[in-house]
């Protein structure tokens, strides 16, 4: 039986393997019903595995995956008008027509959107009668999105939505996917693009080799930390040594970065003391600061900070912690 209390997506302990290749590792996370949730990490992480999983494309090997209350796999009739998918593939016949497509994905459901307006929302108009492979990227991506939400679902997968998109396009499916969470829906979406979970996501799950590593808003993750920055912008350029001056000035556990002329950014704890010594050092140099602005870490540095790896690094390079190696 279902629960409409349980949240959207429950995955419990779950294991995934690849013949010998550990693509999930004991992952366990919850979905909040009506929130946009982004499952962020590096290229490898097993963030497109963990989607297909609660999809119903694959069985768990260990641990269990529940959606809106279903079980995936024994529920899969149940479940499926109730979900939309985008996959990162596209997972489309390569002859079809963009239109052929996307009216074939609303026969699927017993209410679909009326899909003229979800081609003139996506900017799909002047393509409808190419075949899907002559398609771009992002055009491919968007027809995706537009299949994912014909059907009116209560709950959409979107496995990195706006990969391969022009700005625009990208802004337009952001836009697109606060309405939906503002209509009730649930967005589950994969990403490496920390800006877009930064943007969009109410709780962002960190997993990286296939393990949860950080949940939280991205307020929560980003603030605290040991590393913050205040940007200093002056109104006439800095004297030739300001750099060693005001690292001088700071004392241990700052550092200054000469950004040009009339701005730099001090590293370090962002506290009132920093702040005070900055404007006393902008005194005793003579030069008038025009803002003084405090930082937050980014969703990169928390990665970083947690993984000793770039997002944009592979899963698989060496975490010159762990493995020992010095970077
Ligand atoms: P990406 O953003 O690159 O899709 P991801 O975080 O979605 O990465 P997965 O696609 O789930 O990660 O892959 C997790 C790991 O499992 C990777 O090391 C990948 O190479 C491996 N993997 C994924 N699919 C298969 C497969 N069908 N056969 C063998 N290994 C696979």
């Amino acid at each position: 039986m279902h629960d409409d209390h349980e949240p959207a997506v429950v995955v419990d302990a779950l294991e995934m393997r690849y013949g010998a290749k550990r693509a999930v590792d004991g992952l366990s996370l919850t979905v909040a019903r009506g929130s946009i949730t982004a499952v962020l990490g590096p290229n490898g992480a097993g963030k497109t595995t963990t989607l297909e999983t609660c999809e119903g494309y694959r069985r768990p090997q260990r641990g269990t995956v529940r959606v809106l209350g279903l079980d995936p796999q024994a529920d899969r009739r149940a479940l499926l008008p109730r979900i939309g998918v985008m996959l990162q593939s596209g997972g489309a016949w390569s002859g079809i027509r963009a239109e052929e497509m996307l009216r074939h994905a609303a026969s699927l459901h017993a209410h679909p959107l009326p899909h003229e307006l979800l081609v003139e929302r996506l900017g799909l108009a002047d393509c409808g009668r190419t075949p899907y492979r002559r398609l771009s990227g992002g055009q491919q991506q968007r027809l995706g999105l537009a299949c994912a939400l014909v059907g009116r679902p209560e709950l959409v997968f979107v496995d990195e939505p706006t990969a391969g998109m022009d700005p625009q396009a990208r802004r337009t499916t952001w836009e697109l996917l606060e309405e939906l969470r503002a209509d009730g829906v649930t967005v589950v979406l994969t990403t490496h693009y920390m800006d877009e979970a930064e943007r969009l996501a109410d709780t962002i799950h960190i997993i990286d080799r296939g393990r949860l590593i950080a949940t939280g808003s991205p307020v929560e993750l980003t603030r605290g930390g040991s590393v913050s920055t205040i940007r200093l912008v002056v109104t006439s350029p800095f004297p030739p040594d300001a750099p060693e001056s005001l690292t001088a000035a700071l004392g241990p556990g700052t550092t200054v970065t000469v950004l040009d002329a009339l701005s730099l950014l001090v590293t370090g704890p962002a506290d009132a003391s920093t702040l005070a010594r900055v404007s006393r050092w902008c005194e005793e140099q003579g030069v008038l600061p025009e803002s003084l602005s405090l930082g937050t870490r980014t969703l990169e540095d928390v990665f970083l900070e947690l993984t000793g790896r770039g997002l944009d690094d592979e899963a698989d390079s060496p975490d010159p912690r762990r493995d020992g190696v010095v970077a």
